[in-house]
C-alpha cells in the first residue's frame, strides 16, 4: 500500500479534489457511484490508501483490505435494497481483465436482473 498518488483518479476522489457521488465511507474504504454505470446500480468500493491492483498487495495486506471492501459492498447492497435479491461483485485485475483504473476497486452491480454471468 502506498500513500495518495497525485496522478490517480480514485486518490483524487478520496482527497475530494475531483467530485464523485459518495455512498459510504469509513476510515479505510470508500464507495461511490461509477461514472458510466453498467447496471441499474453500479458502485465502486475502494481502499482509501493507494493500491494499484490485486498484484501489488502482500498476503497480510490482502487479509486486511479485501474483507473491508466486501464488508462495505454488503452495506451498500443493504442501503440500496438489493442485498436479498442479488448483486454482483467484480474485481478486474490487470489490463487483459479490463482494468482501466489502477487503484484497486470492487465493482458492485445490482438493482435489477444482470445480463450474462460476469460482465454486462
Ligand atoms: P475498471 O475498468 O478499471 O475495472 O473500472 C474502472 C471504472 O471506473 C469504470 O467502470 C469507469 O466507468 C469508472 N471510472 C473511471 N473514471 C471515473 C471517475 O472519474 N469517476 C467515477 N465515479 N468513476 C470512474
Ligand atoms: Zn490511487
Amino acid at each position: 500500500m502506498e500513500p495518495s498518488q497525485t496522478d490517480c483518479i480514485f486518490c483524487k476522489i478520496v482527497a475530494g479534489t475531483i467530485p464523485a457521488k459518495i455512498i459510504e465511507q469509513n476510515e479505510h474504504a470508500m464507495a461511490f457511484l461509477d461514472l458510466q454505470p453498467q447496471a441499474p446500480f453500479h458502485g465502486l468500493v475502494i481502499p482509501k490508501m493507494h493500491v494499484a491492483s490485486l498484484n501489488q498487495i502482500t498476503p497480510s495486506e490482502r487479509r486486511l483490505i479485501l474483507p473491508e471492501l466486501y464488508e462495505m459492498a454488503d452495506q451498500v447492497a443493504i442501503k440500496h435494497g438489493f442485498r436479498e435479491d442479488g448483486y454482483r461483485c467484480v474485481i478486474n485485475n490487470q489490463a487483459l481483465a479490463g482494468q482501466s483504473v489502477f487503484h484497486l476497486h470492487l465493482h458492485v452491480l445490482g438493482g435489477g436482473k444482470l445480463k450474462g454471468s460476469f460482465g454486462q
